[in-house]
């Protein structure tokens, strides 16, 4: 496999410089850079040393965002697991492809997932010849013709669902077709490939020891690590070792998603130490954010914080959509730089084929940006100056520069705030004082708005397929 990888990014390079047979030097192939991107699950705004957290221990995420740039208005592109996920790993707004909730698991559905002629962060990547990996939660489709082996990936270690148990005792299902009732799925045992493994230690940590081994095994080509823990959404499990080091947070569920951060904060401490043994820090660009704002309602509540903004996940107010978000690439980023103007989850997609020379399509049009420009100074301009979301219950919200429109579900009034004197969203402008650019922000929306697809299948829960097993 890494060969073929070689040789293809060798060709992928000679036909974006027309070189015809001359080779690159091998200085030009390992122009680009690898990829890590650490995605964490329902993790607050407020849940991270670099955001101001002071009763979590997050050393080592707090080392990137040192290391690197801390993006303070850093977003995903829906305030949910699956279609922020859905975003994330296409550089395009989820529902320009009818992905407008959580995907129900439905291992018969071929339809539920990224549509086959959209383009994933691993299949572009692969044409440039990385190396590509993708650990933990999937989430973006359980039929066959979904799996992350399907969809760009050389391996994959994880579940393919949305949730899942942590400790080994748990993990009795042998696959999906044993599954009898709703959220049985957490039960399942892990995948690596298509093949069912068991492991012996708590599941965040085996993610982690996954994650070493692939950069063990490809650190002298160019590789991409998608690295998803289900951490710290619920259910709520830590292990006693990291229960001891929060044991100043009154007992509650903060005290175990504390806990489950820490485990995550092992893990990236690992990683990047693992970057440093093999002496690819400065040329590896790693990402690190969550998929959605803490949750503070519903049975995924989990005891974290979004402060200051407004509500969590599933909201389109800033607390369901802004999250904890840092980049490093010591070769090229500054260090210890915030970086200010909004940035969205799109954008690794733009940035990682930007550096590595893919072509973007023509026709499946990218939403996010290279960010690397504006990152280095180069480019002053910021990134975006418009940013959409819109809810599967037709809520939505807009910023432009500053200015935000943003319906929080059907029932709610359309507020505007000014995110620089209001980033909590406390006190909507009154209508006869609204800026001028209001007009315009729900004019673009309605327009983008209209460019959606209809969602392309059921939401989570909505297809009972494991009573077929349930006589
Ligand atoms: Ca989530």
């Amino acid at each position: 496999m890494h060969e073929k990888c070689y040789r293809l990014r060798c060709w992928g390079l000679l036909l974006l410089v027309g070189l015809g047979p001359v080779l690159p030097a091998a200085s030009a192939l390992r122009s680009a850079p690898n990829l890590i991107v650490i995605l964490t699950d329902d993790q607050g705004y407020a849940d991270v040393g670099f955001n101001g957290c002071r009763d979590i221990p997050t050393p080592n995420l707090d080392r990137i965002a040192r290391a690197g740039v801390r993006f303070t208005n850093g977003y995903v592109s829906y305030p949910v697991c699956g279609p922020s996920r859905a975003g994330l790993m296409t550089g395009r707004y989820q529902q320009r492809f009818g992905f407008r909730t959580n995907p129900s698991v439905d291992p018969h559905n071929a339809s539920v997932g990224i549509p086959l002629d959209e383009t994933t962060l691993a299949e572009a990547l692969d044409q440039a010849g990385y190396a590509c990996a993708a650990i933990g939660k999937w989430h973006l489709g359980s039929h066959p013709t979904q799996h992350p082996l399907a969809r760009g990936f050389d391996e994959f270690v994880g579940f393919l669902t949305g949730g899942h148990q942590y400790f080994p005792d748990d993990l009795v299902l042998n696959d999906l077709s044993e599954v009898t009732r709703q959220w049985g799925w957490y039960r399942t045992r892990l995948l690596h490939n298509h093949r069912r493994i068991t492991i012996d230690k708590y599941l965040t940590d085996a993610l982690s020891d996954a994650a070493v081994d692939f950069i063990d095994r490809n650190h002298r080509q160019p590789f991409f690590l998608y690295l998803a823990y289900n951490a710290p959404h619920t259910p709520l499990q830590a292990t006693e070792e990291t229960l001891q080091r929060v044991k100043h947070i009154p007992e509650g569920k903060r005290r175990v998603y504390g806990a489950m951060i820490c485990s995550v904060d092992d893990g990236v401490g690992r990683i990047l130490a693992s970057l440093e043994d093999h002496e690819i820090v400065s040329n590896t660009l790693v990402f690190f954010l969550s998929d959605n704002g803490g949750s503070l309602r519903g049975g995924s509540t989990n005891g974290s914080s979004n402060a200051p903004l407004r509500d969590g996940k599933g909201s389109v107010y800033e607390g369901g959509i802004r999250v904890p978000f840092a980049a490093q690439w010591p070769e090229t980023l500054p260090a210890g730089v915030d970086y200010e103007s909004p940035v969205i989850s799109l954008d690794i997609f733009a940035t990682i084929t930007a550096l590595a020379g893919v072509a973007p399509s023509t026709d499946h049009p990218l939403d996010g940006v290279n960010l690397i420009p504006h990152l280095t100074g180069a480019n002053p301009a910021p990134p975006h100056d418009i940013l959409f979301w819109r809810q599967n219950n037709d809520g939505f919200a807009a910023r432009l520069h500053e200015t935000k429109l943003v319906r929080n579900g059907p029932e709610e009034h359309t507020l505007c705030f000014d995110l620089a004197a209001d980033v909590g969203e406390a006190s909507p402008i009154p209508h006869s004082k609204r800026p001028a650019d209001t007009a315009e922000l729900q004019f673009r929306f309605d327009r983008w708005n209209t460019s959606l697809k209809d969602a392309a299948f059921p939401g989570l829960g909505k297809v009972p397929w494991w009573n077929r097993n349930n006589p």
